[in-house]
């Protein structure tokens, strides 16, 4: 079977399904779509005040300037960094709620501090004092640190002085250092609204400065704190892809972002109580699976199965067989409800900030948040019985995987093939050792989501092979994480597809050769390791043969993430071009000039392997700048 929409065989199944239950999926509705408008798709559209909208004429003899006399390099700076403020927003807003969650944890609730040590660790970068205090003193005084990073009104925010002295003095000189992280995001709404900025040069420099609040910052916050509460992943095994599904059991699909609220789903559903009322309606027991990043939180620490990523979420209901999708915030297509409404799933939406009509809604609270997990669960187990069995298909098809890569696990690791007399453990030796040798030939970090605009999951995985081919390492997050894991590419039987070096490499600590590292705020558990890979070897990452890709993103957050990457001295390649092409001096400046300036730069390549070589060339040429 092929399919030009997806190469997964689960998905295409679902597919086919849904075209006979007489259910829109994304792709149809991206067929109905086509052509999209060419104004917005290289940024020349605005609408930001209503003098408006304008739009830039770039081939023929229509308007060159909007009303108010704004050219196509201040639109297009403006509306990219208004998409960097929405994804530098979504993520921090999450970091904020995590660190509430240990505010909350401090002062007495159902959450606890899970690791003392890694507490103590993040109280240090803001100052906070342990000597002589009790934990939960500790985390009292590093939440409000953390909460004060989101809107301190003087100096500067705390968590990048964590970052290599070079690349500090990068961000110093480039006045790129964030204040606070909401204040960056607030100024791009300020810098951008009509009549107000209009140098592109300034304008993208305020898009560094949120984007690097965002990685250094509130993305940073959200997984060093969400590691404290919720524990250190380690690896373990799981399974991904929509065969996860049970037909005998109450199926909730925990779908969104937040571990505050999965983390809690998997402790309720292992409750005696739901389980007995689990028995009393036919199902022999609760299958909690995980969607997009919430699934990655959950599986990094529990391996919660993983049933699938961004483009499965339509295709999860399409089964027939969930009960519930338990949803957050980010990522949630509102078309769920309206494919629900076809089966007999019920979704629950949980964040006053993510309202979808047709979902209910049963508001997630910190301070109840077991009576309240339970509650949503009931949901799903009381709907078991309305299960509409002819309308029931799951598809076989799971993969094995192993996943739970943090920079401790994958430092623990590597311990395995240091002789502890003769060498210090807890350190990135092994793996600088390997790089310098040429065993291994650099690392890549793969992240992002999916976008019908590439065949589902076909950029991931090319792209990827291709690495491993190469010896080069692969670290990945999000939706990535996914394709990888259906694909089989997180066993340690992909090693057979590796080169020789990346291969003995896996043999020896005993690990696949695309490592798990989370969700999308994980993305900085990466910036964590190159961090400490060029701390090790007196470098910049900017030095490091490394190189980043998001083959198929499309949401504001993966800007924000490039962004971040890219001035934290990555070279970043993408799947999916921008809206910033009808700006000869913004694509410019982002492709080119921006290198001088960070070390790292975006490129455009929508054939994974095409891209997967610029990648390997970037490598094997930092590689000859080291003499290594
Ligand atoms: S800000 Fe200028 S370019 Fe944008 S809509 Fe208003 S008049 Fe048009
Ligand atoms: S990778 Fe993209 S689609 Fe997937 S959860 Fe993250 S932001 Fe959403």
């Amino acid at each position: 079977m092929e399919d030009s929409r997806t190469i997964e065989t689960a998905t295409m199944k679902m597919i086919e399904k849904a075209k006979k239950d007489n259910v829109e999926t994304a792709w149809d509705r991206a067929e109905k779509m086509k052509p999209q408008c060419g104004f917005g798709e290289t940024g020349v559209c605005c609408r930001i005040c209503t003098m408006g909208p304008c739009r830039i004429d770039l081939v023929g003899d229509g308007p060159k300037r909007g009303v108010c006399g704004a050219d196509a390099d201040t639109i297009v700076a403006r509306n990219l960094i208004r998409m960097i403020a929405g994804g530098a927003a979504a993520h921090s807003d999450h970091g904020r709620d995590i660190s509430h969650t240990l505010l909350m944890a401090a002062e007495g609730s159902d959450y606890e501090v899970k690791e003392p040590e890694k507490l103590i660790a993040v109280a240090k970068v803001f100052g906070v004092e342990t000597e002589g205090k009790d934990i939960k003193e500790i985390a009292k005084e590093t939440a409000i640190k953390a909460l004060e990073d989101f809107g301190r009104y003087e100096g500067l925010t705390l968590y990048p002085y964590t970052a290599n002295e070079k690349r500090k003095k990068i961000w110093e000189k480039n006045d790129v250092w964030p204040r606070s992280i909401d204040r960056e995001i607030v100024q791009i709404m300020h810098q951008t609204h009509m009549g107000v900025d209009a140098d592109y040069v300034n304008l993208i420099q305020q898009g560094v400065r949120a984007s690097i609040g965002d990685g250094w910052g509130g993305s940073m916050i959200a997984t060093e704190l969400s590691d404290v509460l919720f524990g250190l992943p380690k690896p373990i095994e799981t399974e991904a892809n929509l065969g996860v599904l049970e037909k005998n059991m109450v199926n909730i699909v925990a779908h969104g972002h937040e571990p505050t609220l999965s983390d809690m789903i998997v402790q309720a559903s292992q409750d005696n109580e739901l389980l007995e009322r689990a028995k009393a309606v036919g199902a022999e027991g609760i299958n909690v699976v995980g969607m997009c990043c919430t699934g990655n939180e959950i599986v990094m620490r529990h391996g919660t199965r993983m049933a699938g990523n961004f483009l499965q979420q339509e295709a999860a209901i399409v089964t027939g067989a969930v009960d519930a999708m338990i949803v957050d915030v980010q990522c949630i297509m509102p078309s769920v409800t309206q494919v629900a409404s076809c089966y007999h799933t019920k979704v629950i939406s949980t964040s006053p900030k993510a309202k979808i009509p047709g979902a209910i809604h049963i508001q997630f609270d910190e301070k109840h948040a077991y009576e309240i997990a339970k509650k949503i669960i009931l949901e799903g187990v009381e709907n078991f019985k309305n299960r509409i069995p002819e309308k029931v298909h799951i598809p076989e098809e799971k993969s094995q995987a192993i996943v739970g890569f943090s920079v401790e696990s994958i430092i623990k690791g590597l311990d395995k093939v240091v002789i502890a007399s003769a060498q210090p453990t807890g350190t990135v030796k092994p793996l600088v050792d390997c790089i310098v040798s040429g065993v291994l030939r650099g690392a890549a970090g793969v992240v992002g989501c999916n976008n019908h605009k590439v065949q589902h999951n076909y950029g991931h995985v090319e792209l990827i092979k291709d690495l491993i081919k190469h010896d080069v390492i692969v670290v990945v997050t999000g939706c990535t994480a996914y394709a990888c894991a259906e694909a089989g590419l997180m066993k340690p039987e992909a090693k057979e597809l590796c080169g020789p070096g990346l291969k003995t490499v896996c043999e020896l600590v005993g690990i696949p050769p695309v490592l798990h590292m989370g969700s999308c705020v994980d993305c900085s558990r990466i910036l964590i390791l190159l961090n400490e890979v060029a701390k090790y070897l007196n470098l910049d990452i900017s030095d490091l043969p490394a190189a980043g890709a998001a083959p198929e993103w499309m949401s504001e957050k993966a800007v924000s993430i490039g962004t971040y990457f890219v001035t934290s001295g990555v070279y970043t390649v993408l799947g999916v071009c921008p809206p910033v092409l009808g700006s000869k001096n913004v694509t410019k400046l982002l492709t080119e000039d921006v290198e001088g300036i960070y070390g790292g730069k975006f490129a455009v390549e929508p054939d994974p392997h095409k891209a997967a070589q610029l990648m390997i060339d970037h490598i094997e040429a930092k590689r000859k700048a080291l003499g290594i």
